[in-house]
């Protein structure tokens, strides 16, 4: 699922560079890309026997990122899969109740290192919600948690294009902003949305 996560992230370097070009330097593509790349390397490093803890997993992407992209995208990105991954200790699986504490841990780590909120026209726009609605689903099916879940990040992002930026250089074109969607909170929806077509394609466990 990482794997496909970090395909679908180096595949959309063009829209996530565009999107920040829009509103920022343009650099968030080819950090992102460069970031998952670096985590892409260190899981195939890992033994593919399944001995490798699922907090694990997801940390080596976090490290992998916060160590090869640099600036505020490397820390804050990598805190997501970090963090989140810290809250999986112990876990032999992942499934809807893992999902909901990964992006719990993932987005209160975000906002604490970026000191970001909700409604900052930032990745946190994406991913509250996300981990508000994964928080409502982790009761039933990863599958269905994961479709309800992309859907509220992407809803979020889409929300993010009227929002007004209060960081870095977006913070300067005040209500130029305004119609844009942030390059992190696109980032975050190409994340999930590639965890959601990688559970999809799984066989279901009655088959
Ligand atoms: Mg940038």
């Amino acid at each position: 699922m990482l794997l496909l996560v970090a395909d679908r992230v180096i595949a959309a370097e063009p829209r996530l560079s565009e999107a920040d070009r829009n509103l920022g330097d343009g650099d968030h593509g080819l950090g992102m890309q460069r970031g998952v790349t670096a985590a892409r390397e260190k899981l195939l490093a890992l033994p593919d026997d399944g001995s490798v803890p699922v907090e694990k997993l997801f940390s080596t992407v976090g490290l992998a990122m916060m160590s090869s992209m640099g600036g505020a995208s490397g820390a804050i990105f990598g805190t997501l899969f970090r963090d989140g991954g810290k809250a999986l200790a112990g876990r032999e699986s992942f499934g809807a109740s893992e999902l909901a504490a990964f992006l719990r841990a993932a987005c209160d780590g975000v906002m604490a290192r970026g000191k970001a909120n909700p409604g900052d026209k930032t990745m946190v726009d994406a991913l509250h919600p996300a981990a508000a609605r994964a928080g409502e689903v982790a009761d039933g099916p990863l599958d269905a948690a994961l479709a309800s879940v992309g859907a509220a990040a992407e809803d979020g992002c889409e929300a993010s294009k009227g929002m007004v930026a209060v960081f870095g250089r977006a913070r300067s074109l005040g209500e130029a902003a305004i119609g844009f969607p942030d390059a992190g909170a696109l980032s975050v929806t190409v994340i999930l949305g590639a965890m959601r077509d990688f559970v999809a394609g799984l066989p279901s466990a009655s088959e």
